[in-house]
């Protein structure tokens, strides 16, 4: 090897990038989701085909975006969301690195058309194998819609890597879940293939959680509550006579943000190991809610791990939450013997 250093093109940069951003559909229909989130949406609607392999549509009643800014929202490290450190510290969105719509685009043929409260008329813009066409005019009301088309159909080796459309569709349908259990607010209409799948409108999270969850464990669930001063937490947790816990049963939601944390998980055990004596998997729905700066959610390009400045108080408000609300219910005898 005797070659001169050069910069890669930027194309090739964002297909490398895409990978840690964009390993399957279900990554790219997260972002999206949580673009319209950040959009301030009261409504999504989201059509798959193929298990979002072939096509997603995802249409948002958000606050659109700029014609001026359409072009530049496909840039790579280009968000409205963050500033400066200052920012980034205290980030409310789920959004902030300015990577989701460049990476979906360098591995698609993405369509983004939207319209903001005072424009005219909508604008679209479509870009394919990392080809910008010229915005054009186009129908819609307030909001965003964005098209991705043929995920990998420019990048083969990634396209392999692929599962089978109901497989693919499997984890489509986790990433809604997820976004729909944090946000019961927000109404969620969503098709697989023309065949409507959920149509859940704004509702309480309760009821969310019967859509989504199942209505035996919305039967079966207690609502668990705890405040630390600075900390907050609230959700449901099944009964431990609910024994159809499965871990996908298990939802931990940090500022909003479906994570994976291994302190939240540890705590919830702990009460039905040591309170319990009962070795169940629980299912639940926790939402735990810090001031911002009091956790880092930069700590991977997927957003989906967390870290606590301060895990062991954290680790204390869920024990103390859990342990409370579950021995209020002495679920062991009575519940075992009228279930
Ligand atoms: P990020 O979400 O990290 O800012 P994205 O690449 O996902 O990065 O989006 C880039 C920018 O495009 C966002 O900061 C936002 O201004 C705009 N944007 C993307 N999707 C939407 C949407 N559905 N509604 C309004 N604005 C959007
Ligand atoms: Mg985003």
């Amino acid at each position: 090897m005797n070659q001169r250093i050069h910069t890669l093109p930027d194309h090739l940069i964002n297909q490398i990038a895409a990978g840690e951003v964009v390993e399957r559909p279900a990554n790219a229909l997260k972002e999206l989701l949580e673009n319209a989130l950040d959009a301030g949406a009261t409504r999504v609607d989201i059509a798959l085909q193929q298990g979002g392999i072939k096509h997603i549509r995802l249409t948002d009643n958000g606050n659109g975006i700029a014609h001026e800014d359409l072009a530049l929202a496909l840039h790579r490290h280009a968000t409205s969301k963050i500033r400066s450190l200052q920012d980034l510290e205290n980030v409310s969105s789920m959004g902030f690195r300015g990577e989701g719509l460049a990476s979906i685009a360098a591995i698609s043929r993405l369509t983004l058309t939207s319209k903001t409260a005072d424009a005219p008329h909508a604008m679209s813009v479509t870009a394919i194998d990392g080809v910008l066409h010229a915005p054009t005019a186009a129908a819609h009301g307030l909001g965003t819609t964005v098209e991705v088309a043929d995920i990998y159909f420019n990048t083969p080796a990634r396209r392999k890597f692929l599962k089978s459309d109901q497989t693919e569709w499997a984890h489509c349908l986790t990433a809604i879940e997820r976004i729909a259990l944090s946000r019961p607010d927000v109404a969620f209409y969503i098709s697989h293939n023309q065949k409507t799948v959920h149509q859940l409108p704004a509702q309480t999270l309760l009821e969310r959680i019967g859509a989504i969850v199942g209505n035996d464990f919305q039967d079966a669930c207690l609502p668990v509550q705890g405040d630390n001063g600075l900390m907050h937490l609230s959700g449901f947790i099944g009964k431990p006579t609910y024994s159809k816990g499965k871990s996908d049963k298990q939802f931990v939601f940090v500022n909003g943000r479906f994570v994976r944390d291994k302190i939240v998980l540890h705590a919830v055990k702990q009460v039905y190991q040591d309170v319990l004596h009962v070795a169940l998997t629980p299912a639940f729905v926790l939402n735990v809610n810090v001031p911002a700066h009091e956790v880092d959610v930069n700590v991977h390009p997927t957003k989906s791990e967390v870290r606590f400045r301060d895990s062991q108080s954290v680790h204390r408000l869920v024990f103390h939450a859990l342990h409370q609300a579950l021995s209020k219910t002495d679920a062991r005898h009575t519940d075992s013997v009228s279930n």
